[in-house]
């Protein structure tokens, strides 16, 4: 029961500040964060369509100064239903009291740093990476105009200054962090792990991933952050190899690629849609892409999604929150296929509705950047 209800360091980050956490299963992860960031989630349920588009929100919570406190056990079933908590007596270091809607009350956590660890409050979120084997993950941050209007002067300028040499200055986005897969054999070494020379200064290998920094976003211009996107997308795609088995692998990969990126425009378009017909603000929000790194994972996700296509008739997009009772029981559940894909908003620390004020054009033409170079790339591919 305790490794179940164990809160572990989230390491799927693609960018971002240090101390999220996950619990043992993986289903979940708890952030730090700020008042306005629990405030949007809680309000989301009030624009289901934008919602859609956010991981779902499990509820918040807020550090407790009693160290004596008994935090209750998480545990949540596997694909991502809290479930309730077993209360068995354990002390925690900086116990945690939350409101949650409904099945969680209070958990553990164990704060592992981070600057915004400050608010004492932390939210808790769907982990929109777990139901990968090798999770593939981008962050793409989106606006022109990074800061919020209660932002310090200095802050300000500082964000402008990166905005002002970026994509973000001329796209509305840029990337801020990226996270691959890097394949290796069984038994291979993060040594043996090839990262090409231009990439060196911005990458770090680590239990079989790419990692690459902030840097590697604000390297690239309007012209050439295709390259970017040419990486997350499985590299430079040319029929070079010789032979028909090579010509092959090449032109499969190549439609794969294609194949993911259809995926990302849709999700994209709808993002687009919602926000043109929404009154809202986000300051530093992020579009977080993910999809299976592992090349035989990917094939099977595709094919057992095939093939529950032609159980259901047309893709139901089972929502994950149904009837908790039901998801329990229900074996299917184990042996649902992994995921090929998701796209999701995220992080909301400067966001808000804003009736009255129209669409967030400054969120929107970072979407609409993202979308022409997508489109792009099919187009390429094709
Ligand atoms: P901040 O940038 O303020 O530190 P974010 O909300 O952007 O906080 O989270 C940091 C990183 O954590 C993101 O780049 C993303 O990789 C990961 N992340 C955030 N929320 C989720 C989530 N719900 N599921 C999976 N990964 C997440
Ligand atoms: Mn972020």
């Amino acid at each position: 029961i305790l490794s179940e209800s164990e809160l572990v360091a989230f390491d799927h980050t693609a960018a971002g500040h240090d101390g999220i956490s996950s619990n043992a299963s993986g289903s979940l992860i708890i952030k730090p964060c700020t008042q306005a960031e629990i405030d949007f989630y809680e309000s989301a349920k009030d624009h289901p369509l934008f919602q859609a588009h956010m991981p779902t929100f499990l509820g918040s919570l807020s550090q407790h100064d009693d160290q004596d406190a008994v935090a209750p056990l998480l545990e949540s079933s596997q694909d991502g239903v809290v479930a309730p908590p077993h209360v068995d007596g354990i002390t925690a270091q900086g116990a945690v009291t939350g409101t949650t809607p409904g099945l969680m009350r209070r958990v553990s956590w164990k704060p592992s740093g981070g600057k915004k660890i400050a608010t004492g409050l932390a939210i808790v979120l769907e982990n929109v990476v777990s139901g990968f084997k090798h999770p593939n993950v981008l962050d793409v941050k989106l606006g022109v105009r990074l800061w919020d209007d209660d932002a310090p002067l200095a802050k300000r300028r500082k964000l402008d200054e990166v905005t002002a040499k970026t994509t973000s200055g001329s796209l509305g986005f840029r990337l801020a962090g990226m996270k691959m897969w890097a394949g290796a054999g069984a038994g291979a070494e993060d040594a043996e792990v090839e990262v090409p020379p231009t990439e060196k200064e911005y990458v770090e290998v680590k239990n079989g991933y790419r990692s690459y920094n902030k840097y590697y976003g604000q390297s690239f211009s309007a012209d050439s952050v295709v390259d970017a996107f040419t990486t997350y997308f499985g590299g430079i795609i040319q029929g070079k190899e010789n032979g028909d088995a090579a010509t092959k692998r090449v032109r499969f990969k190549r439609q794969r690629a294609e194949f993911l990126i259809r995926r990302f425009i849709r999700e994209l378009e709808s993002i687009q849609y919602v926000l043109e017909n929404e009154e809202s603000r986000m300051y530093s929000a992020s579009v977080l892409m993910v999809y299976e790194g592992d090349p035989e994972a990917l094939e099977i996700s595709i094919a057992g999604e095939e093939e529950e296509d032609g159980r259901d008739g047309v893709d139901g997009g089972e929502g994950m929150l149904q009837d908790d009772d039901e998801d329990e029981e229900d074996d299917e559940e184990d042996t649902r296929p992994p995921k090929v894909h998701e796209l999701r908003l995220i992080d909301f620390a400067h966001a808000r509705w804003t009736p009255g004020e129209g669409p967030d054009q400054n969120a929107i033409k970072g979407i609409q950047s993202l979308l022409a170079i997508l489109r792009d790339l099919v187009a390429k591919a094709e």
